[in-house]
């Protein structure tokens, strides 16, 4: 039985269309892009043409765009990058912002979020404005990877310059769904991985934008090579950056777009009168990414991890929450923990301990939502 795959934020299968483009790269793109030979030469222009063609999208220039092993490693690149005093974050950003900050050793604050996880740019503004004089860190993410709430980067942004801080956002979740511009959100520092969009596993990157001028000294997280302008040393993942490239122009594509939101549509109109039936994070569709539903199913017996496997036997594959959650603690006669981003947004217990990720792509198409439609329902 060929699976219907849900779990499009955990991670996506490769776009058809990058087969022959990654087979074709792993033969002819052998050459090190940092020898000075013709044949390196010719890679490192395929590796700067991918960058600047991903650069074009954020609004970058392709010098700020760099390449590295995936978002964890950039999430942990920013936070050793720079000599900062405090870091301002979110207590629903995935855990590699989580366990980085902590790890930096700085003082952290913690901003509060709503019941539909926004975080409140009164408050942000307040801790901004109280500690004006020190080198300030904000990182927040884009799209809530579980939730699926789009903060308002925009406003973030602005407060951001206002008070001279450093922004960070992790767009994992957002690259390939929403627009993202640099300029216009004021952001300093983006992360983002190819294996959400479609791409392989094992490449990411790293905007760097203006706060390059402030950094006196730096610290990359990885040394011995001056690849990546000095940022992130080791020969690069050729094929990877050029199939990264790829997948993010796949993914752009309007009827790609627009498919996405439709199936989304299609199957919340499908689940939300389902008895017991309860939405978590933002409620407002328009503002939630384009590809996510998570629900909370009342009326069933199961917790989170019961329906997963429950949907499973029956050929759906879905998720209960992030995919890299740990410290998982006892949860009624099931060894397993409510999501520590809906626990961060208040969600009641009861709600929080039944919540199943949905996530679409538009790799998925209408009979797989029907299939899954069904089956709740009969579960219901
Ligand atoms: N940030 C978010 C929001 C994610 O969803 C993920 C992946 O689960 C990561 C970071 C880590 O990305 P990668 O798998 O490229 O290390």
């Amino acid at each position: 039985m060929k699976k219907v795959y849900f779990d499009n934020s955990a991670t996506t299968p490769l776009a058809e269309e990058l087969r022959d483009l990654i087979l074709g790269s792993y033969l002819e793109d052998f050459a090190n892009p940092s020898s000075i030979h013709s044949l390196g030469r010719a890679v490192k222009k395929k590796i700067n043409a991918a960058r600047s063609s991903i650069a074009a999208v954020l609004n970058a220039e392709a010098k700020e765009i760099k390449f590295l092993s995936g978002a964890t490693e950039a999430n942990n690149t920013v936070f050793g990058l720079l000599d900062y005093d405090l870091i301002i974050t979110s207590p629903s950003e995935h855990a590699s912002v989580i366990e980085a900050a902590k790890a930096s050793r700085k003082p952290i604050i913690w901003l509060n979020l709503d019941k539909e996880g926004y975080i409140d740019l009164a408050e942000l503004e307040k801790h901004l404005s109280e500690n004006q004089g020190k080198l300030i860190l904000v990182s927040i993410m884009h799209a809530n990877s579980e939730i699926g709430t789009v903060q308002d980067l925009k406003s973030i942004g602005h407060l951001c310059k206002q008070y001279s801080a450093i922004f960070h956002s992790d767009c994992v979740q957002s690259l390939g769904k929403l627009k993202i511009d640099v300029k216009d959100l004021n952001l300093d520092l983006v992360s983002a991985s190819a294996h959400k969009l479609h791409g392989p596993k094992g490449v990411g990157l790293l905007y760097i934008g203006r706060v390059a001028e402030r950094m006196q000294k730096f610290s990359p997280l990885i040394v011995g090579g001056g690849q990546e302008q000095g940022f992130r040393a080791g020969t690069e993942n050729v094929t990877g950056i050029i199939a990264f490239a790829k997948a993010l122009e796949i993914s752009l594509r309007p009827e790609n777009i627009n498919k996405v939101k439709e199936l989304r549509a299609k199957l919340w109109l499908g689940l939300k009168d389902l008895k017991g039936a309860v939405l978590n994070g933002a409620l407002d569709l328009e503002k939630r990414l384009t590809n996510n539903l998570n629900i909370s199913f009342m009326d069933l017996k199961f917790n989170s991890e019961q329906l997963v496997l429950q949907l499973d036997l029956r050929g759906v594959c879905v998720s209960s929450g992030s995919a890299c959650t740990s410290n998982k603690k006892k949860f009624e006669d099931s060894f397993i923990e409510s999501s520590y981003v809906l626990r961060a947004c208040h969600i009641d217990e009861n709600i929080a301990k039944r919540a199943i990720r949905i996530s679409l792509s538009w790799m998925n198409d209408e009979t797989e939502l029907e299939k899954l439609t069904e089956i709740i329902t009969k579960l219901v």
